[in-house]
């Protein structure tokens, strides 16, 4: 959801659309600026979560694109463990319990070096907010370039190197995985999926979905999200996954082409889905 109206304004826009569940940036995404909100503004946007009746477990922010945790370029790294210091601050300011970030990328230097350098910055970002309890959720990425985080395997070194794995949790982007190879369109799939997650980091771990169709087919690492039933995933994929209890009681955020516009599209064909 923008936030362009200000924090205020999500949870009204977000049940507009016909959603219960929002993700926003906490600051403009591709600026290393943020600001945390003063009482006023963040006591007007709690009003709004109860108003509207969000549930706190149901509203993410998403990390800035420029923060990179597996940099081995210091300065790099050093002004990304800044912001997400203040990326912190603002989801305590607001009552968010939960940031969403991409692990990061070791830009060549490789997997290992790229792990430590994420560790030893999500501990330090940590350490600086200790006394708040924002959790960290690793998003599984496309196994593009660098990147860091598209098999459950790197998830669970760096929750069992962090010293505190308790603020650590996960999101599924049904788009990436299907990039990385997870085939969510069969039951066999899906349970494949699953017991992945609860063998290397624990399905207690699992907080959000990120809900995209794929413009490419399986295995093609392209990260290109797609309208819901539009893309490779497809309606009756979807629905396969949908079924899942495991998956049903976790909140499901889009991050498909468009706006508010054609998100309000997309939350009407995930109901028909499930609803068929
Ligand atoms: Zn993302
Ligand atoms: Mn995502
Ligand atoms: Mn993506």
């Amino acid at each position: 959801m923008p936030i362009s109206g200000g924090f205020y304004k999500v949870p009204e826009e977000t049940v507009k659309i016909g959603g219960n569940a929002f993700q926003i940036f906490p600051h403009n995404a591709r600026q290393w600026k943020a600001k945390v909100p003063d009482d006023k503004a963040a006591a007007r946007f709690k009003r709004n979560m109860e108003k509207f009746k969000i549930d706190e477990d149901s509203a993410f922010c998403h990390s800035g694109y420029l923060i990179n945790l597996a940099s081995p370029k210091e300065d790099v790294w050093e002004k990304s463990l800044e912001l997400l210091e203040k990326e912190i601050r603002i989801c305590a300011a607001l009552g968010i319990k939960y940031l969403n970030i991409h692990p990061g990328s070791h830009l060549g230097k490789g997997e290992d070096v790229g792990i430590d350098l994420i560790v030893k910055g999500l501990d330090e970002a940590f350490r600086r907010t200790k006394g708040t309890d924002v959790m960290i959720l690793l998003e599984n990425v496309a196994p593009k370039g660098n990147a860091i985080g598209y098999n459950f395997d790197q998830m669970k070194r760096i929750i069992e190197m962090s010293a505190f794995p308790e603020r650590i949790g996960i999101t599924y982007d049904t788009c990436h995985g299907f990039d990385a190879g997870f085939d969510i369109r069969n039951p066999d799939g899906v349970r494949k999926l699953l017991d992945e997650i609860d063998k290397s980091v624990g399905l207690d771990r699992l907080k959000m979905i990120h809900l995209n169709d794929s413009k490419y087919p399986l295995g093609a690492a392209k990260d290109r999200h797609e309208s819901i039933g539009l893309g490779y995933i497809g309606r009756e994929g979807f629905k396969n996954f949908l079924s899942f209890d495991e998956i049903r009681k976790i909140p499901w955020i889009l991050e498909t082409p468009g706006g508010n516009e054609e998100h309000a599209e997309d939350i009407k064909r995930v109901l028909e889905i499930i609803g068929e």
